[in-house]
């Protein structure tokens, strides 16, 4: 008998146990499905640049500057009590013909206890009620997720967006200028979407390091646009033929 019941074990245990499981919830599941965007398919040379966190009163002024100087158009992901201090800045940078975001009201994390939904919608009322303009876009804090958080901001009418995993340049934690510069020129391809922040605490190195990315791109023939406008130049995938 005990025997028996050993084999019944090991056989148990030999079964594989994805066997009847859900799928695999990674990154190309998402991708797939078109429920969250880390950068686009393209042969097109289009880039899109993201500043998270914002607005602030002196950086986000200074970066539009930059960015109007160098014809180049991005995408900000603020965060709601950010716009109820600084309205302004928000107003110029849609004047201004870049993209607002959704990035929470107080930069809330994914957790049990932070109400996402709240978070969201609470932004979107200021940006709404500063703009009259309604955003389509938005980045969880820290790119955290989970299946719920796809499905809330999802029927909040929303696209998760992230970035392409080698343009993180990790600017907020202030690692020099040169890092900064060339993580994105090392690493820039078609379709990519690279990840700023316009707002840190204490002094800034993003804006030097713009000064030095914002020609060189240029100079070598990107166009940098908005997210909504580079979700426009997906090539989708083609499915393979056997
Ligand atoms: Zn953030």
């Amino acid at each position: 008998m005990r025997r028996i019941i050993f084999v019944l074990c090991i056989c148990l245990f030999l079964i594989p146990s994805n066997a009847s499981a859900a799928p695999k919830k990674d990154r190309a599941y998402y991708e797939t499905r078109g429920e969250i965007v880390w950068e686009i398919t393209t042969d097109q040379k289009v880039i899109a640049l993201t500043f998270d966190d914002g607005p602030h009163p002196e950086y986000t002024a200074q970066i539009l500057d930059l960015l109007k100087q160098y014809e180049a158009k991005a995408t900000f992901f603020v965060v709601g009590n950010k716009v109820k201090l600084y309205p302004d800045v928000l107003l110029r940078t849609l004047n201004e013909g870049h993209e607002i975001a959704n990035h929470t009201y107080s930069h809330a994390y994914l957790s049990k206890k932070n109400n996402i939904k709240k978070e969201i919608n609470k932004t979107e009322e200021l940006i709404y009620a500063t703009t009259g303009s309604r955003c389509q876009l938005f980045r969880p804090p820290g790119g955290f997720y989970n299946d719920r958080l796809v499905s809330i901001v999802r029927a909040e009418g929303y696209k998760v967006i992230m970035w392409s995993w080698q343009l993180d340049t990790k600017d907020w934690s202030t690692p020099g200028v040169n890092k900064i510069v060339n993580r994105v020129l090392n690493n820039s391809k078609n379709g990519n979407i690279v990840l700023f922040h316009d707002y840190i605490e204490g002094p800034t190195q993003t804006i030097a390091a713009l000064k030095i990315i914002l020609p060189e791109l240029k100079r070598r023939g990107y166009r940098l646009v908005t997210v909504s406008e580079l979700l426009n130049y997906n090539k989708a995938i083609p499915a393979k033929i056997h």
